[in-house]
């Protein structure tokens, strides 16, 4: 039996493409890209993916634990599952990524850019995740997206839910399954984003009809070098979404919900944030407090209350330097 994790950051190719035991059959699809499939029928469509950033280990780590028991026949798999590592060049070198940003570059945003790695991967697993939904025509589709964060936070664990314009025909948001997985799984926050984007979470939602939603799991580290003991739950909740066997605590602490309510974009290079690089996520500022200062821009906080969101000066100009959101009742997500 192979070791995808080992086979995907070699670049060679498994001797087998394909496979089967007592309990599922396995396809290998692309380098980093892995199909599973229950040989007695399924409820849902599940695609899992994680190192979309190449530098962000632990949780590509839990998914290669996740695939090892499962193709070693210990744990039953009861949906059909699509377990993606986004970007293996980028891991391989233990960097973000080698030239753009790959979550950046989904829905087509690639072809705004010169061709490189990233772009190519970009158009490829968008194919593959579109045939691996398309293949199927019953059942709900999930998309989780593994990250985690640069930085220390308020929240250790939080959701960043796309932005979806269900809620115009009259459907719920966001589905209420989807909710109640992340919340019991120990997610501790959710971030409703107001527009569209290039990341992978809203390509499936928007392309694919998928719940999605990408996770920020903690901070990043080197492989090896990860304390799993902090994905205790985020680990039990995968296990009991793709046996259907719920192994998942209580969760007393209600969930948070904030949504984006302005975006701080560095227009030129003389663009500064007014506090320390090193403030936390989910840091709160109010009323008036100056946030930032581009040349004779200022931005400022204009709710009572905001919180910062991935504050980060020193991407190019035009880029995005930092999120500022607002807290909402729960009920916003369900439209
Ligand atoms: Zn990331």
């Amino acid at each position: 039996m192979f070791d995808f994790l080992q086979i995907t950051l070699s670049g060679r190719e498994p001797l087998e493409h394909s496979g089967s035991n007592f309990n599922l059959r396995w396809r290998w699809l692309a380098r980093g890209v892995l199909q599973l499939e229950p040989l007695h029928g399924y409820r849902m469509n599940v695609v899992l993916s994680a190192g979309i950033h190449g530098n962000e280990t632990a949780p590509i780590e839990l998914l290669a634990a996740l695939v090892s028991d499962l193709l070693h026949g210990k744990r039953r798999l009861k949906v059909r599952l699509l377990v993606i590592f986004g970007n293996p060049m980028a891991m391989v070198s233990g960097e973000r990524y080698n030239q753009i940003d790959l979550n950046r570059l989904f829905s087509r945003h690639y072809d705004h850019f010169p061709d490189c790695i990233e772009t190519a991967r970009a158009e490829q697993l968008e194919l593959l995740v579109r045939d691996f939904y398309d293949q199927s025509n019953e059942g709900e589709r999930l998309h989780f997206d593994l990250h985690t964060a640069i930085r220390e936070s308020h929240h250790q664990r939080f959701g960043l839910l796309p932005h979806t314009d269900k809620g115009l025909y009259g459907r719920s948001l966001y589905s209420r399954r989807m909710l109640d997985w992340l919340h019991h799984s120990g997610i501790e926050a959710l971030v409703i984003n107001q527009a569209p984007s290039g990341t992978f979470s809203y390509f499936t939602s928007q392309h694919c009809h998928a719940d999605s939603c990408t996770l920020e799991l903690g901070k990043a580290r080197p492989f090896g070098h990860n304390d799993l003991n902090q994905f205790a739950l985020i680990n039990q909740g995968l296990i009991s979404l793709i046996t259907g066997i719920n192994l998942l605590p209580y969760a007393a602490e209600p969930i948070k919900v904030y949504r984006v309510t302005q975006e701080l974009i560095k227009i030129t290079e003389q663009f500064r944030l007014n506090f320390s690089e090193s403030v936390k996520n989910f840091t709160r500022f109010s009323a008036g407090d100056v946030l930032a200062r581009d040349g004779e821009i200022s931005y400022q906080v204009q709710q009572t209350e905001e919180w910062i969101l991935f504050p980060n000066a020193s991407v190019r100009p035009g880029l995005r330097a930092g999120l500022m959101l607002v807290q909402v009742p729960t009920d916003s997500l369900f439209g």
